[in-house]
């Protein structure tokens, strides 16, 4: 399970997220929504210690993991991040893109790895992708193996950051299939999200964010069809 508390961040005079509490139960999906610039990204990047925080707390089972000083890689080990661009090395195959960090993180040779990494690139689809170049792969193969590749960490947490915003239409839904797949196996995910229609499908939980700060949160049908907060509505409003 993993609590955020107060979670603040600056960027200068710039507050981003301005004192955040949200809880993602295990085995929840957990959207958030908001316009540009609301503090989606940096939220999970804050979450993935890729940023500081400097007030608040985010508890992973109970244990502060964005005290100061503390060795940051285990964390990320620990939870996985999916991005816009799928970020795969061109020159390596997708089965070597997806080796590289347990190879080097858990010193296993490729073919100690090579078992559980063809059961992931099963699980999703890809086995026959496995030895093409990302350039041989459409953007949604690719999305899906820069998933896999995260999945490949065997972290206990993933988050995505508008993970379909770069695709073709037609490609969305084969990555979206992903995200329920790994939901129904029971993975805890956080997601930032401009797909309406899928966080009211598939999140249990959805938090409207604004100017850095959750101006409501509840089940999706509740707050896809009844908004409380008159920011939530007129943010709908725009974008259903
Ligand atoms: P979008 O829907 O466009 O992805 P977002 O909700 O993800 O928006 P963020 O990218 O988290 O929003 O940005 C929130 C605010 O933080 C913005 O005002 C942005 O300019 C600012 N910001 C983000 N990263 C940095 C940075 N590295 N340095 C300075 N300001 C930043
Ligand atoms: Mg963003």
């Amino acid at each position: 399970k993993l609590a955020l508390h107060g979670v603040e961040k600056r960027f200068g005079e710039n507050v981003v997220c301005d004192g955040i509490d949200l809880t993602i139960e295990e085995g929840q999906m957990v959207c958030l929504i908001g316009a540009s610039g609301a503090g989606k990204s940096t939220l999970l990047r804050c979450i993935n210690l890729l940023e500081p925080i400097e007030d608040g707390e985010i508890l992973l089972d109970g244990k502060d993991i964005s005290l100061p000083g503390l060795d940051p890689q285990p964390v990320r080990r620990r939870i996985g991040m999916v991005f816009q661009s799928f970020n795969l090395f061109p020159h390596m195959t997708a089965v070597e893109n997806v080796m590289l960090a347990p190879r080097r993180l858990y010193r296993k040779s490729r073919s100690a790895l090579l078992p559980e990494v063809t059961e992931l690139f099963e699980r999703f689809g890809l086995k026959e992708r496995m030895g093409h170049y990302p350039d041989q792969l459409s953007g949604g193969q690719q999305q899906r193996v820069a998933i896999v590749r995260a999945l490949a960490m065997k972290p206990e947490v993933m988050l995505f950051d508008e993970i379909t915003s770069a695709l073709d239409p037609q490609l969305v839904g084969e990555v979206l299939d992903v995200l329920r797949l790994l939901k129904d196996s029971g993975m805890t995910m956080v997601l930032a999200t401009h797909e309406m229609a899928f966080a009211r499908e598939a999140a249990d939980k959805v938090c409207f964010l604004k100017d850095g700060k959750v101006i409501e949160e509840g089940a999706p049908e509740a707050l896809f069809d009844a908004p409380q907060h008159p920011d939530t509505q007129a943010f709908l409003a725009r974008a259903l």
